[in-house]
């Protein structure tokens, strides 16, 4: 990790991304309103408009296309931000992570109490 009173790197920049986009989608509402439904939507299409990295931003554009967001509730929200992050996690040959773990990593601690 890079100190942190520094400008941030690409792997900086999208570990700090990932947290924020997969907390938001762990503290989604289970029935989100047409509006909830509507800013996460335009939330989700504006982040290749002002991603800093040009490369990320675009390739994240062309998920988009293929693998729209599911904005419906929180559960099928968050595996869909864990799906977008393990096509990503393909790209750079990174391990994929198992979707069916996402509220345990992301919203509410693993079994085994470690994180309390
Ligand atoms: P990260 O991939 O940053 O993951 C952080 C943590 O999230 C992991 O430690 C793990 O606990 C958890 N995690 C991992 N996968 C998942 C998942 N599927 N679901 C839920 N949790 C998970 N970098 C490039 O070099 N080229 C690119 O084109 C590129 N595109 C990007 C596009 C976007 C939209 C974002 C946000 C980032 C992008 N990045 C890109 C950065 C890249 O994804 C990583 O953030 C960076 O390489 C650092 O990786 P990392 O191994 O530290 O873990």
């Amino acid at each position: 990790h890079q100190r942190d009173d520094c400008p941030l790197d690409k792997d900086e920049l999208g570990r700090s991304t990932w947290k924020l986009l997969h907390t938001i989608a762990a503290t989604y509402s289970d029935e989100p309103s047409r509006e909830d439904q509507s800013n996460m939507e335009q939330f989700i299409r504006l982040i290749p408009k002002v991603y800093p990295c040009e490369i990320c931003a675009n390739d994240f554009s062309e998920i988009l296309t293929y693998h729209p967001p599911n904005i419906s509730s929180q559960k099928s929200f968050s595996k869909w931000m864990c799906e977008v992050h393990n096509m990503v996690n393909r790209k750079l040959e990174k391990p994929l992570f198992d979707c069916s773990k996402v509220n345990e990593r992301w919203r509410d601690g693993w079994a085994d109490g470690h994180c309390e």
